[in-house]
């Protein structure tokens, strides 16, 4: 278990989650991150995605270090555990067994998963990064708690060699029964970004709570590649922020 202190201001409880019982769960309706199904077309696909066209509060956004908040706690709870590695169509996902779970703004979410992409969907300043993993959280109410990392270029990461070595190379899913351990995934004494969005992939609803860390977490070139031959290009570009807070903070 590991503490960390961080930034998110009075003015979270300004936050107004959509509808807790909007559907993000699986919609089998074909989309992709190019062409006539790529992320311009998303609403267009179907009206259970017209979140995606319409909504005021989609994800990801450029992520700018100017509204600065105070200091508030989150705590991560997660348990080294085998995952069952999943590659979807869309991304290499490792799903959680029940027991891991992050404590944000006092309440808990429970970890469903973890996945990447190629390149990072937020943006640093209009800066794009090399990956992006997303640890998908979800409340007893149905709220998603979403953590996004940036990783660059530097040392291998265990826990990722696990999940890519693991990876099917077309639809499908492995369990794998060596334990990860998903912390060295997320960056020590790093402040965050807090801001009230949705789901990066159809159907786009905005039930999503975002903590992104500032500092990125290496993993090595070759894994970055590895993953690149199977994923170029699984990002959605950034949304128009609107009149949303962005926190800023340790
Ligand atoms: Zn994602």
């Amino acid at each position: 278990m590991k503490l960390r202190d961080h930034a998110v201001g009075t003015a979270v409880a300004a936050f107004v989650f959509g509808a807790a019982t909007a559907g993000y769960a699986a919609e089998d309706r074909e989309w992709s991150y190019e062409g006539p199904k790529g992320p311009e077309h998303w609403s267009e696909i179907g009206s259970e995605f017209a979140a995606c066209g319409s909504g005021r509060e989609q994800s990801p956004i450029d992520l700018q270090r100017t509204h600065a908040a105070e200091p508030e706690e989150i705590e991560i709870s997660w348990q080294a555990f085998g995952p069952e590695v999943v590659n979807n169509g869309h991304t290499i996902q490792a799903n959680a067994p029940a027991g891991s779970y992050t404590t944000f703004d006092g309440k808990r979410y429970d970890l469903l998963q973890l996945h990447f992409h190629h390149k990072s969907e937020h943006t640093l300043d209009g800066k794009q990064l090399p990956m992006e993993a997303h640890f998908v959280h979800k409340s007893a109410q149905g709220d998603l708690l979403v953590l996004g990392v940036f990783l660059v270029p530097g040392q291998a990461n265990g826990a990722l060699r696990t999940i890519l070595d693991n990876a099917p190379q077309s639809k499908g899913t492995r369990k794998v029964e060596a334990a990860i351990d998903l912390e060295t995934l997320v960056p020590d004494d790093s402040a965050i970004f807090r801001y009230a969005g949705s789901l990066t992939t159809p159907p786009c609803s905005e039930i999503v709570s975002w903590v992104v860390y500032d500092r990125p977490v290496e993993v090595s070139p070759v894994q970055i590649e590895a993953f690149a031959e199977l994923y170029p290009n699984n990002f959605r570009p950034t949304q128009s922020t609107n009149r949303r807070f962005i926190l800023f903070g340790f």
